[in-house]
């Protein structure tokens, strides 16, 4: 069997949430079950949103919640460190493979172009596709826009990698969590993987992270399955192992909705800050989504990961209830 390799790939555009805390966790929990590897990387591609006192501030809670990293920032290793911004030179030679084997083309399209059509889409009620029209450019009509100081983005072409390798236009995957998920492809449009700056977008950088970095399971939540479609056909236009993925459902407030500040602290450095114990919050966070086979909640994490089964997290999504928190915290005080 392959070696298992999992990873928490956090953007540093905020303190550490309490929701990738618990992705974190899973993912965590699943490699020390498994005697794999948890491995940390910053995806920092974007770099208006992103700054260093977040990068920090992740490196600090998961230590303090005892998420210790295999590899990743600061622990170095074979294949770390692991910071997107520092990888910027791996990115460009596999949008070259993947443009010469015809899954990608080149776009000049405008912002402009791009908006009013989409806002043509608007006006018929339809869901916005682009309309792939860079798709068939001839040598001299791109050369006439790059004589024009037009830059490229590079664009992956759906169709014709769905088409490789598979029969219809439907993509299926089994999700290690909620079992078997599809989509028609023909809903996706040819997305941007490189930007005309030459920045590679999240999906792009993340499928070639995740396969040089030999993932071998993908542990995030249930807002990212639109996302595991089109990674997955660069996985396959590769020629890359694609990895078995798992989607875990999202982590509302009590009531209902998105679990935000307004609801209470949302960062674990503030959960800290108000006096939670990491032991309590950890174990708390486990139970959102999973549950003991005994019943018996309080429980440290090796006594967790002992129990921990993917196939057991639940699909939907899970309430943080503010108050167990409470009582989970006061019992962790009054053990210590
Ligand atoms: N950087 C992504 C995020 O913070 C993680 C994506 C992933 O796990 O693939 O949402």
């Amino acid at each position: 069997m392959t070696e298992v390799r999992v990873r928490i790939a956090p953007s540093p555009s905020g303190n550490l949430h309490v929701g990738t805390a618990r992705t974190a966790l899973f993912n965590y929990l699943f490699a020390k079950k498994n005697n794999g590897k948890f491995i940390l990387r910053i995806e920092d591609t974007d770099a208006d949103r992103t700054s260093q006192e977040y990068v920090d501030n992740i490196f600090d809670s998961l230590k303090a919640l005892g998420l210790n990293w295999d590899e990743g920032p600061d622990v170095g290793g074979e294949y770390g460190p692991y910071t997107q911004s520092e990888r910027f030179d791996i990115y460009p030679k596999y949008i070259q493979e993947l443009l010469d084997k015809g899954f990608a083309y080149e776009c000049f399209c405008t912002p402009e172009e791009l908006e009013a059509e989409k806002e043509e889409a608007t006006a018929n009620k339809k869901a916005y596709v682009y309309s792939r029209k860079c798709e068939n450019l001839t040598e001299e009509e791109k050369a006439k826009l790059r004589a024009e100081g037009r830059k490229p983005a590079i664009r992956f072409n759906v169709a014709k990698a769905q088409k490789a390798f598979h029969d219809s236009s439907i993509l299926e995957f089994e999700d290690l969590v909620k079992g078997k998920l599809h989509v028609d492809t023909n809903l996706i449009g040819d997305f941007v993987i490189m930007k005309s700056n030459g920045a590679p977008t999240y999906n792009y950088a993340v499928v070639i992270d995740d396969a040089l970095m030999k993932i071998s399971h993908v542990i995030r939540g249930e807002d990212h399955i639109s996302n595991t479609y089109k990674q997955i056909l660069i996985f396959e236009a590769l020629g890359f192992e694609v990895p078995r993925f798992g989607h875990l459902g999202m982590i509302l407030a009590p009531d209902r909705s998105k679990l935000s500040k307004r609801h209470g602290a949302t960062a674990v450095s503030d959960f800290v800050k108000q006096g939670y114990l990491t032991d309590a919050l950890i174990n708390f966070v486990a139970l959102l989504g999973w549950a003991p086979s005994d019943g018996e909640e309080i429980k440290p994490v090796e006594k967790i990961a002992e129990d921990f089964r993917i196939g057991e997290i639940s699909s939907s999504n899970s309430i943080f209830e503010y108050d167990k928190l409470k009582w989970m915290n006061s019992h962790y005080i009054k053990m210590v």
